[in-house]
């Protein structure tokens, strides 16, 4: 198969190791810098070009679109999809995960569990907004932040205010929510690819740390998930209609608590810490799952 790989960086550890995973199994793979593709965007014969050359004949292209690319990124997806090559994870689908309002009022929906969440536009809301989520601290997150960047936890309501005023002042939209304690700065990364956990870790953040990122300093260390863990992460994966995704659980006094659903999870964390060849699962679940004209929007709702 010739497999695009779409990614700003060919020596990030995710995208080197599926490199190497389609290599060993045969395939041809290139790494294509989504921000240097353009489009003609005709109705009969859409095409996609890198630096003077049109990008024809892929099998399978795997999206890792960063947060900040978001919005390039996932147009350069739908043409290929336009194209009729099989995308692992439909643009749909990564726009869906990326936006955390949207992904939880589709996994609050099909009854997912998550913490208490609340959103609102005008700071004028700001105090009866958190008394319908409870009692300080809370956190508050950026509605695309990502690797712990965009969240903060306020321990009071005077500091939650002061959060939501400087936030809205920028213009950024944010959720607050309630926040899981009894967790105690862990959460479980469940990696599914093909609707299968195929593994999971658990993330402990560093001492004074709440956000267990290991982008933060968080450690990952191995964990048995529970079977109520392992469906709650392939439905809410199965929900964003996505084939690869990292599921984070925080695990609540009641149960699993979704976070987030990642479209383009890291490797190096999960393959290191559970000595697993996730990069040749993904490979593997592309050559039973890739033909052409496959591609559809998956995922009933938008
Ligand atoms: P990001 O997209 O930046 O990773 P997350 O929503 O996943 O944002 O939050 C980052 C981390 O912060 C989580 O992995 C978790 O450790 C911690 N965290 C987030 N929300 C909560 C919460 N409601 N209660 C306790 N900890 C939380
Ligand atoms: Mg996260």
């Amino acid at each position: 198969m010739k497999i695009g790989i779409l990614s700003r960086k060919r020596d990030l550890y995710s995208t080197r190791r599926l490199v190497e995973a389609a290599e060993k199994r045969g395939h041809s793979v290139r790494v294509i810098d989504p921000l240097r593709c353009y489009m003609n965007i005709s109705a009969r014969k859409p095409t996609i070009h890198f630096k003077g050359e049109p990008l024809t004949g892929f099998d399978a292209i795997i999206p890792r679109i960063g947060a900040s690319i978001t919005f390039y990124g996932t147009a350069v997806v739908r043409q290929f999809e336009m194209m009729d090559v099989y995308c692992l994870n439909e643009s749909q689908a990564i726009s869906r995960a990326r936006d955390k309002l949207r992904s939880m009022q589709l996994m609050a929906r099909e009854g997912i569990g998550m913490p208490i969440t609340g959103f609102a536009h005008s700071p004028d809301d700001k105090s009866d907004l958190m008394n319908l989520i409870g009692e300080p601290p809370f956190i508050i997150k950026l509605l695309e932040g990502t690797q712990g960047k965009g969240v903060v936890l306020t321990e009071t309501t005077k500091a939650a205010e002061s959060v939501i005023d400087a936030f809205r002042n920028l213009d950024a939209y944010f959720l607050v929510q309630e926040f899981i304690g009894e967790a105690l700065g862990s959460d479980i990364r469940c990696f599914v690819v093909g609707g299968e956990v195929v593994a999971s870790m658990m993330r402990k953040a560093k001492e004074g740390e709440f956000r267990s990122n290991l982008h933060r300093g968080g450690k990952a260390i191995p964990v048995n998930i529970t079977p109520e863990e392992r469906a709650t992460a392939i439905h809410a994966a199965e929900i964003m209609g996505l084939n690869l995704a990292g599921v984070d659980i925080i695990r609540g006094k009641n149960g699993p608590l979704v976070l987030e659903v990642n479209s383009s999870p890291g490797l190096e964390g999960i393959e290191r810490s559970t000595g697993k060849d996730i990069a040749g699962t993904i490979v593997e679940f592309i050559e039973k799952n890739a033909s052409p004209g496959k591609t559809e929007t998956k995922g009933s709702r938008a």
